[in-house]
């Protein structure tokens, strides 16, 4: 397989995203042996958000408090409204919160600054969103390639990168087409390329096949659990659905502005 630098990362030969286990033995088996799952790498203490309202303020997150170690896969569930994707934001830096603090690998994000957050985010946060959020304007290898090049990586490294995780996603071949040409479900798989391919710590991905049909949502879970394994990031996983879930190594539910371990209080 000379020729092939990503073989020697670990990858199995053959179309990655196919291969090994069938679903729906997802989130089965132990975390990988390089995995430190000791190791807290999200660590958030009484997290407050609010929106205002025109004159009033509306209480969205209210005391949310969590620990991540490297590697775990989380889920979080809660009905639509009920704050999931303000709290993905706020792990993400793209907001910051009205009070509380969110510790990732040792850096309190919510002290930084917007622009350190926004180098801080680019290195270490990878982004999954339902609607894919692709740059039309982009080849999918450009896509693909983006997050190395704003971390300034180029070259032929970033080349090899990109092109192994396409391979990964099983989407070698269709580097040079522009996003519209492809299926929802690939578009989806670009989009996981493109949120690991800076080998992030922490992905976060905001109900990802809530906009596939069964099939393909099925595959872009398998696959979303087989690179987090390999890669070792963590893995926060917001959705609807109890069997997206089970995915995860764990479920929490976000209920009145607090996270609960999954429980009877839920009732839809
Ligand atoms: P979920 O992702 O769980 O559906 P969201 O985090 O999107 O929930 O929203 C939580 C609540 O905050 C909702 O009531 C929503 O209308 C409100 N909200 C979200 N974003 C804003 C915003 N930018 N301005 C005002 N209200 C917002
Ligand atoms: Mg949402």
């Amino acid at each position: 397989m000379g020729g092939f630098p990503w073989v020697a990362d670990g990858l199995r030969a053959g179309p990655a995203w196919i291969e090994g286990e069938a679903f729906p033995i997802l989130g089965a088996g132990p975390p990988p042996a390089h995995t430190a799952m000791s190791q807290i790498i999200v660590s958030v203490s009484e997290l407050n958000h609010q929106y205002r309202e025109g004159e009033r303020t509306r209480t969205v997150l209210n005391g949310v408090t969590l620990e991540l170690h490297r590697g775990e896969r989380l889920a979080l569930l809660g009905r639509s409204g009920s704050g999931k994707s303000t709290l993905l934001n706020l792990l993400g830096g793209i907001d910051t919160p009205h009070a509380g603090r969110i510790r990732i690998d040792g850096t309190d994000i919510t002290r930084l600054d917007e622009r350190a957050r926004t180098l801080f985010r680019r290195r270490h946060i990878g982004f999954i969103y339902q609607f894919y959020n692709l740059i039309p304007t982009l080849t999918v290898a450009e896509n693909v390639r983006l997050p190395l090049e704003l971390n300034h990586e180029d070259g032929t490294a970033a080349a090899h990168k990109t092109l192994s995780m396409l391979t990964r996603v099983g989407l070698a071949d269709r580097g040079d087409a522009y996003p519209d040409r492809l299926s929802g479900g690939e578009q989806q798989r670009v989009a996981i390329a493109r949120a690991l391919v800076h080998e992030p710590l922490l992905i976060l991905a905001d109900e990802p096949t809530g906009n596939l049909d069964a099939e393909n949502g099925q595959q872009v879970l398998q696959l979303l659990d087989r690179l987090t394994r390999d890669r070792g990031g963590a893995l926060v996983l917001v959705t609807h659905s109890r069997a997206v879930a089970q995915v995860a190594d764990r479920m929490l539910s976000l209920v009145n502005g607090r996270l609960s371990e999954d429980g009877a209080e839920l009732t839809w």
